[in-house]
């Protein structure tokens, strides 16, 4: 894990700040290539685990309070071999009662972008950077995303997907530090960790914002070109 903190350090202040205005704030794992022995020690337990070692750990998780209000631990689904992985920010009440991400209201509209693209759930690997709900679906705080995202970057290693495409603001921020308004973060791409990352708006806030699917749907299909594949016809 401490390869991994490194190569987030780099990509965020090396190549990602160079790439213009946008205004990131480094977290602890992404501040400084030093800053690596911040991890918790448990944290570090993730390098090299197998998906079966990995998914027992998160099951069994208890690093932080959020392990005492969960029905289910939400660990992510759909193909270990995935070219796509979406990343949202939590877990919500569907999701902490069924296990699974994404299967509420906002989790059925991620699965119409998703069939819109010419895939199946099945094809992606849908994960959020929380794996335990927040209660009231609060914002994570920032110690739970700390020790909770080696989880999340252990499944991306293992994957090692070719594209990440982040659904909203807190996904987005709580993965790569970015500290500005996802209006400004959409429609630009980034290097992530060996991959390409695309944000775009979350299911949840397409929902409440539908003149926002056009822009979502560019985030799409952006993702489908740097998949090198084509746009199928609208159904
Ligand atoms: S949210 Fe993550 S770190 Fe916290 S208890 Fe759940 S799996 Fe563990």
């Amino acid at each position: 894990m401490r390869d991994l903190a490194a190569a987030l350090a780099r990509n965020v202040k090396g190549r990602v700040l160079a790439q213009g205005p946008i205004r990131w704030r480094p977290r602890r794992l992404a501040s400084d290539p030093e800053s690596a022995d911040a991890i918790p020690a448990e944290a570090a337990a993730e390098q090299g685990l197998s998906w079966e070692e990995l998914e027992a750990e998160a099951m069994a998780c208890t690093r932080c309070p959020l392990c005492e209000g969960r029905t289910n631990v939400v660990f992510g689904e759909g193909s270990r071999s995935a070219e796509l992985v979406f990343v949202g920010e939590a877990p919500g009440l569907d999701e902490d009662r069924s296990g699974r991400p994404f299967v509420g209201r906002a989790g059925q509209l991620l699965t119409q972008m998703i069939s819109a693209m010419g895939f199946s759930r099945e094809d992606v690997y849908i994960a959020n950077v929380l794996k335990c709900r927040p209660p009231q679906n609060r914002d994570p705080a920032a110690d739970e995303v700390d020790l909770c995202r080696p989880y999340l970057l252990r499944q991306i290693e293992l994957i090692q997907p070719k594209v990440i495409c982040t659904l909203g603001r807190h996904a987005l921020c709580t993965l790569t530090g970015y500290d500005g308004a996802m209006g400004r973060a959409r429609g630009r791409r980034r290097e992530f960790l060996g991959t390409t990352l695309i944000p775009t708006w979350h299911p949840a806030y397409l929902l409440r914002n539908p003149a926002a699917k056009r822009e979502a749907w560019d985030d799409l299909k952006a993702v489908l070109a740097v998949l090198g594949r084509s746009v199928p016809p609208r159904g």
